[in-house]
C-alpha cells in the first residue's frame, strides 16, 4: 500500500455536497483535499434539473417549508434537521449566487415555481440546468482555493487511526492510504445499482453505487432509512433514448397534469413525489394506463398546457431533448411512468453533519434524517448547500484548521 498525501479534511464525492464541503473547509483555513472515483464532473447533482428551494415569496418563510417538508416525509423526517434546513436556505442560495451562480430571475425578484408537496412558490431555477450550474460555480470556487484534486480515486475503506482517519482507496497506480484529521463523506447514493440489480431504469449516474455507505457502516457509523427509496414520478418512458430520463418536476408546476388512457386526470399533479408515483402505478395497475410503442406501462403527461413563454425560460434543455427525439412536447402529451431516483435514507447525522463517530461527517444524499422516508422536489440540492457548508466548516475546526 502506497502512502498518499495527509490532509486536514478529507472530502469524499465531488458532487454539489463534496464540493460545498470542500469550499467552506478550505474557507475555515483548512488543508482540503478532495477524493472522487471518476472525474471531478461525474456524479448525479449536475445531471439535476428542475431547481432548488428556499422559501423567498412574499407569503412563505422557513417555517411553512419546513411544515411542507415534515407533510411530505409523512413526519419521518427529523425535525432538528430540517429547521436547519429551512431557516439557512435563503443564506445557502445567497452563498451560491456570491460563487456565481445566477438565478433565473422575472419581475425583479427570483423566478419561483411550485414544486410537488409544496404549499407555496419556492423553487428557484437556473434554467432547467440547475444542478449544472451549481456544481460548476462550486468547482471552479475549489480549484480557485487551492483544494488538493484527487480524481480516479475510489473510497474502500476507512480506519481510526492516531492522527483522526486512515482512509484507503483504489487508485488507477493501485491502493493508496490518506491520512486525514476528520473525513466528509459525500459520495452520493445507490440507485443506479440498485436499479441495475432490479433490472430496472434509474434517472442515476453510474457512479451512484452506494458502496461508501457500507464502507461508513463498516467503519461502525449508523444509519436510517436506507430502504426508502424514492421513485421519480416522470422517467421518460418513449422515445426510447429518454428512458430512464428524469422529465423535470417544474413541467408540472408549469401546468403539465398526468391522465390516464382516456384523457382524465387521475391524481394532483402537483402531490408529494410518493403519492403521484403511487398513483400512476395504480392507473395502469387499474387497466387504464397505455402502452408506449416498445410494450412498457405509462401514462401521459400532457405538457401541451405549458404556455410556449414558460417553456422557453424554464424547459429548454428538456424541450431541446424530446425534440431532438422526434417529439414536440409543446405540440403532443409524453409517455410517462416512475422511474428509480433518489435514496431518502443514509448515514444519520446531526446539525452539524457529524455521524456517529466522531471526527467522521455526511452530508448530501449519502446522509438521512433531512427528508424523512420521503424528500419533496428541490431539497436535494439545497441539502448539500446547507449541509455541505456546514459539514466542511464543522470538519475543519474539529481538525484544528
Ligand atoms: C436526473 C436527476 C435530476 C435531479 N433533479 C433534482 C432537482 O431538480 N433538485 C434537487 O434538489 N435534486 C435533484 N436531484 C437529486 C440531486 O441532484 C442529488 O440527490 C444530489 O445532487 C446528490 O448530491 P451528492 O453530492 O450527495 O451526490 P452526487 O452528486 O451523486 O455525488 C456523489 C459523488 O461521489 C462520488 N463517489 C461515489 N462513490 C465513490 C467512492 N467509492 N469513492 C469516491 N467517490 C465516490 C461520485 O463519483 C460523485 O462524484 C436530481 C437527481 C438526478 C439524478
Amino acid at each position: 500500500m502506497r502512502p498518499g498525501a495527509s490532509f486536514d479534511v478529507l472530502v469524499v464525492g465531488s458532487g454539489a455536497a463534496g464540493l460545498a464541503a470542500a469550499v467552506s473547509a478550505t474557507r475555515s483555513g483548512a488543508r482540503v483535499g478532495l477524493a472522487t472515483k471518476t472525474t471531478l464532473q461525474a456524479c448525479n447533482s449536475a445531471k439535476a434539473q428542475g431547481g432548488i428551494q428556499a422559501s423567498f415569496g412574499q407569503d412563505d418563510s422557513p417555517e411553512i417549508h419546513a411544515e411542507d417538508v415534515m407533510r411530505s416525509s409523512h413526519d419521518t423526517a427529523d425535525p432538528r434537521l430540517v429547521e436547519v434546513l429551512t431557516s439557512e436556505a435563503p443564506s445557502a442560495i445567497h452563498w451560491l449566487e456570491e460563487l456565481g451562480v445566477q438565478f433565473t430571475r422575472s419581475n425583479g425578484g427570483y423566478r419561483l415555481a411550485r414544486c410537488g408537496g409544496a404549499t407555496r412558490q419556492r423553487l428557484l431555477q437556473v434554467g432547467d440546468r440547475t444542478g449544472h450550474a451549481i456544481t460548476k460555480a462550486l468547482r471552479e470556487s475549489c480549484q480557485a482555493g487551492g483544494v488538493a484534486e484527487l480524481s480516479h480515486h475510489t473510497l474502500r475503506a476507512l480506519a481510526p487511526s492516531d492522527g483522526g482517519w486512515l482512509a484507503s482507496f483504489e487508485t488507477r497506480d493501485g491502493p493508496v492510504d490518506v491520512e486525514t484529521a476528520t473525513v466528509v463523506l459525500a459520495a452520493g447514493g445507490r440507485c443506479f445499482a440498485e436499479a441495475e440489480t432490479r433490472g430496472e431504469l434509474s434517472t442515476n449516474h453510474p457512479n451512484a453505487t452506494g458502496e461508501v455507505t457500507r464502507v461508513a457502516l463498516d467503519a461502525g457509523a449508523e444509519a436510517r432509512d436506507l430502504d426508502a427509496l424514492q421513485y421519480h414520478p416522470n422517467g421518460g418512458a418513449w422515445p426510447a433514448t429518454m428512458q430512464g430520463y428524469s422529465i423535470p418536476e417544474t413541467t408540472r408546476a408549469y401546468g403539465a397534469v398526468l391522465r390516464n388512457a382516456d384523457g382524465e386526470e387521475f391524481t394532483d399533479s402537483l402531490g408529494a413525489r410518493d403519492a403521484v408515483s403511487t398513483a400512476i402505478v395504480a392507473e395502469v395497475e387499474k387497466g387504464k394506463g397505455v402502452l408506449t410503442p416498445d410494450g412498457r406501462p405509462a401514462v401521459w403527461l400532457d405538457t401541451t398546457r405549458i404556455a410556449p413563454e414558460d417553456a422557453e425560460i424554464s424547459l429548454p434543455y428538456m424541450l431541446r431533448r424530446f425534440r431532438g427525439a422526434g417529439i414536440d412536447p409543446l405540440s403532443e402529451p409524453i409517455y410517462t411512468y416512475p422511474v428509480l431516483h433518489y435514496q431518502n435514507g443514509g448515514l444519520v447525522i446531526d446539525e452539524h453533519g457529524e455521524t456517529t463517530l466522531g471526527g467522521l461527517f455526511a452530508c448530501g444524499e449519502i446522509a438521512g434524517g433531512t427528508h424523512g422516508r420521503n424528500r419533496m422536489m428541490g431539497n436535494s440540492l439545497l441539502e448539500c448547500a446547507v449541509f455541505g457548508r456546514r459539514a466542511g466548516a464543522a470538519a475543519a475546526v474539529q481538525a484544528g484548521a
